[in-house]
């Protein structure tokens, strides 16, 4: 299949995690997904504009290392995994209207080359049958950059995100279901839902693959 030898030809045939030895057709070692399963999907205190937040682990351990390598070492054929995990914990439930990933900082996105919460979003969709917004909703302005920055410093300057001219019409009267690929502060999803509330969203539900603690 040519899927497979697509995936074969990203994902090392060690497990990129911990270097252990991979089963055939799985992506990661059994030692790992261990891991990853025993991993506790947290909801407690959406930030603030967030109706729910669901994340499927702490960041930290496996989920780290895997979110890492994914992101950073642009092992692309990790997203339907993680996609996986961000599926079964956002139990979808008939009250999303709408599933649309969090806007990149775009510096961040032409270095890297691709945009892997976008990816991960359409993973997640095409799993959990949420429509996937069909244009972009809100844009962040600036760099946006979060990164390397304390937590107080990220609460008192979030990042600038806005509603796109186009935005209304199809955020308008819609429960929204935003992804992120971590949460720290809460500092920029609560910023996305203000700006989704401008937009005229009904509501906003986050999920995230990690979570700060
Ligand atoms: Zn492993």
């Amino acid at each position: 299949m040519e899927s497979g030898r697509i995936i074969r030809s990203l994902v090392p045939s060690l497990c990129p995690l911990c270097r252990g030895a991979v089963e055939p057709d799985y992506l990661v070692c059994s030692s790992c997904i261990g891991s990853l399963n025993a991993a506790s999907v947290i909801r407690d205190d959406p930030p603030e504009g967030i109706d729910r937040v669901v994340s499927c682990a702490g960041h930290e351990g496996v989920a780290r290392e895997l979110l890492a390598a994914y992101k950073f070492r642009q092992l692309t054929g990790l997203a339907p995994l993680i996609a996986g995990y961000m599926a079964d914990a956002a139990q979808p439930d008939g009250q999303q209207d709408l599933i649309l990933p969090m806007p990149p900082a775009r510096l961040r996105t032409w270095l890297r080359g691709f945009d892997p919460v976008a990816s991960l979003t359409r993973a997640v969709a095409a799993e959990t049958g949420i429509p996937l917004a069909s244009g972009s909703v809100i844009t962040r302005v600036g760099s946006g950059r979060q990164r390397g920055r304390s937590r107080s410093s990220r609460l008192a300057d979030p990042p600038d995100i806005r509603p796109v001219d186009s935005a209304h019409p199809i955020a308008a009267g819609r429960n929204i279901l935003l992804v992120d690929d971590v949460m720290t502060t809460g500092a920029t999803l609560s910023a996305a839902a203000c700006a989704l509330g401008l937009a005229g969203a009904s509501g906003v539900e986050a999920l995230t693959f990690t979570r700060r603690m």
